[in-house]
């Protein structure tokens, strides 16, 4: 067998993609490499379709056991046999698989690293040809990186110890200079090819949605998308746990996830989410790492994260499946104040003082980059990839900004007199207080203070309220004012000291939203492709992966991907050839699953005669061809059926081009009394 071959066979895909065959051939021929590819873009495939053609074992070394154990799953239902080697294991189950792994039972091996030193894992590979040691997340060798680990330093030694070099392959999605330097160096990888493919994400939509009302937007939002499976990451316990109760509260299937909860309620939030049985989370960053669950449609951060490389992480977790998905951040100005106390409040023990200084200076450079992201015009993937050293050409006009039309106010003079407003009331009224006297209110309590006798009464009595207020915001976000915490919380005057300069602006942005560039290729879902009888369709399958996936005790997208179950939806097999034309679906899937789907197909159309599934999505034609399908199945169909409305216009159609009624009936596997009764009810004939 071929990559190629070994592709289809194994996990049902056609082609490769971007980077795959490159990396590929180049194993295969013995060379080393080092393969820079975004979350999603497939780098597994990438040594495990190598791995199976090469003669010994491959360990595939990997940080994370629940990942692992998700790996193991899926390929071993494609029918590859792999283990895994990590402390989730006893003793005696270790010592098992060794001595199943030392008789050739399995091609692939995943191993945490601390395992490397241990006396019976070096006994097991003395006795074995291993052809490849293949680092997964190979960026957590790097001190730069945010997930470094010491026990990946152990690797090299590791290889060292071994009777014959293998072939060394590393992965990684953390595409910086630094990190790619420690990699090439640290393990000492010979002439190593190094592959970098784009590290835009297509399928992800970017945007950035100033508001102070985030319970709101985040209710209607998970409400307007009840069947997507989303995150929804906030930056404290406390926001998870308000969050959880009030979607919880509102019938949405939810649940929640943060550090504070004990494990096992922990793995079970995980599990409901992972099996789809809760398709929406709320949690803090300590979620994610390691899931793979491919159908999540939506990353909603509910406050800002504190640097571009954990956004870009944690948004990367929608749309590993490819389909479109949206990576939403909500921001509002309390978030930055937010996050400048957590860096203030950061443990630096353990550092120099040196060392100290320039971790907090490298942080506050990570959350003024985060900030930027928040408040730029312009394209919002441009930003992203700017960021990490990738050349962008135009707007993307596929991001929240491109959509946008932004306007700029210049509002320095009346952040000069919110600012000389502040500084009457010697910072000791909230927010009310201060609107109302720049606003010149008639109110009593305003008569009570006193502040109706300040120079700034009334100084900005044209101004909307709303635009008031999100003027202070701002102003707090930059810094000039600044809000205490609490019940009575007060404003007072931040660093006022740059408004000094004459030439510093205080800019409010406005915007409109415009309409996507028709020219522009719109993305879309698969899902988009089918009609609302294909949707059933899609419904019922879904039902019949969480049947098979309970029996199993595997996650539903371990059996079959949404994308795989949209392509038999579109694709409609009527036998085992044709069901292994569906994208995702390999030889082990097919003889394992189906049968079971083939009948859930073929029986949904005999109860839905006649109706249409899919449409192609370049043009407007259908594509379900019902006589093709009948042919193959070589069932001729009732002449009773339904009729669905399209077939009844293109029979009206087919008739004023002159066809016969045999002729017609043929095309519709119908017959001719069929027909000619139908054409009676529209009254083209007598
Ligand atoms: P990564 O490890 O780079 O984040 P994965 O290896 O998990 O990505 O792959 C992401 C998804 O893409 C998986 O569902 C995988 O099955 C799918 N995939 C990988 N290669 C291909 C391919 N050549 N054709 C279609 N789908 C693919
Ligand atoms: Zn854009």
């Amino acid at each position: 067998m071929n990559a190629r071959e070994t592709l289809k066979v194994y996990f049902g895909y056609d082609s490769f993609r971007e980077g795959q065959e490159d990396i590929i051939d180049t194993i295969i021929s013995g060379g080393d490499v080092l393969a820079i590819m975004p979350t999603g873009a497939g780098k597994s495939i990438c040594y495990q379709v190598p791995a199976l053609l090469l003669p010994g074992i491959t360990l595939v070394i990997s940080p994370l056991i629940s990942l692992m154990q998700d790996q193991v799953k899926a390929l071993n239902e494609a029918g590859i046999h792999a283990a895994f080697i990590n402390s989730s294991l006893t003793d005696n189950q270790i010592s098992k698989a060794l001595s199943l792994a030392a008789r050739g039972v399995y091609k692939i091996i995943y191993v945490a690293p601390e395992r490397l030193e241990s006396f019976e894992f070096l006994d097991f590979v003395s006795q074995v040809d291993i052809s490849m040691v293949t680092v997964d997340e190979a960026h957590c060798i790097s001190q730069w990186g945010q997930d470094f680990r010491p026990s990946y330093l152990k690797i090299v030694e590791f290889i060292k110890k071994l009777s014959k070099r293998p072939i060394v392959s590393a992965f990684t999605a953390t595409a910086t200079e630094e990190v790619k330097e420690d990699i090439l160096c640290i393990l000492s990888l010979i002439n190593p090819h190094v592959v970098v493919t784009g590290f835009d994400r297509q399928n992800l939509y970017y945007s950035v949605e100033h508001m102070k009302k985030k319970d709101d937007f985040v209710i209607d939002y998970v409400e307007k998308h009840p069947s997507d499976s989303g995150i929804i990451y906030c930056s404290t316990r406390k926001n998870v746990d308000n969050l959880f109760e009030l979607l919880f509260k509102r019938g949405v299937s939810v649940t929640k996830y943060h550090a504070g909860m004990n494990t096992e309620s922990r793995k079970k939030s995980q599990d409901d989410f992972i099996y789809d049985r809760t398709p929406v989370i709320v949690a803090t960053n300590a979620f994610g790492m390691g899931i793979d669950k491919s159908n999540v449609r939506y990353v909603i951060h509910y406050n800002m994260p504190q640097s571009m490389e954990n956004y870009y992480q944690e948004a990367g977790r929608a749309g590993r499946d490819g389909e479109p998905s949206q990576c939403i951040l909500l921001f509002s100005a309390q978030d930055v104040i937010i996050n400048k106390f957590l860096l203030e409040k950061k443990d630096f023990s353990g550092l120099s003082d040196e060392d100290a200084v320039l971790v907090q200076q490298r942080d506050y450079k990570r959350l003024q980059i985060m900030e930027g992201y928040c408040s730029t015009t312009r394209c919002l993937r441009n930003y992203i990839l700017t960021y990490f050293g990738e050349k962008t050409s135009g707007p993307c006009d596929h991001c929240g900004n491109c959509h946008r039309q932004y306007k700029e106010v210049d509002m320095t003079a009346e952040a000069k007199q919110i600012i000389n407003c502040v500084a009457e009331t010697r910072g000791r009224y909230g927010l009310v207080i201060v609107l109302g006297t720049l606003m010149g209110a008639n109110r009593a309590r305003l008569r009570e203070l006193g502040t109706v006798n300040y120079k700034t009464y009334g100084a900005l009595k044209g101004h909307s309220e709303t635009e008031l207020r999100a003027l202070i915001s701002q102003m707090i976000a930059e810094g000039y004012l600044f809000q205490t915490e609490g019940q009575y919380s007060v404003i007072k005057l931040g660093d006022i000291s740059p408004l000094r300069d004459e030439n510093t602006r205080v800019v409010m942005r406005t915007f409109e939203e415009k309409k996507p560039d028709k020219n522009k290729t719109v993305r879309k879902r698969s899902t988009d492709s089918l009609t609302a009888s294909g949707y059933d369709l899609f419904e019922i399958l879904r039902k019949l992966r969480l049947e098979i996936a309970r029996e199993e005790a595997l996650p539903p997208y371990i059996i079959f991907s949404d994308k795989t179950l949209i392509d038999m939806c579109v694709k409609l097999p009527a036998d085992r050839e044709s069901f292994l034309n569906v994208s995702g679906v390999g030889v082990t899937k097919l003889d394992k699953y189906g049968q079971r789907f083939l009948d859930a197909i073929h029986t949904f159309l005999d109860t839905h005669p006649g109706e249409i599934v899919s449409m192609s999505d370049d043009t407007d034609d259908k594509v379900f061809d019902r006589a093709e399908f009948n042919r193959q199945r070589n069932r001729p169909e009732s002449a009773g059926a339904s009729w669905s409305e399209e077939e009844d216009n293109m029979l009206d159609q087919e008739f004023h081009s002159g066809m016969s009624i045999l002729e017609i009936a043929k095309l519709h596997s119908r017959t001719a009394g069929g027909i000619r009764a139908r054409l009676k009810k529209h009254g083209l004939i007598e």
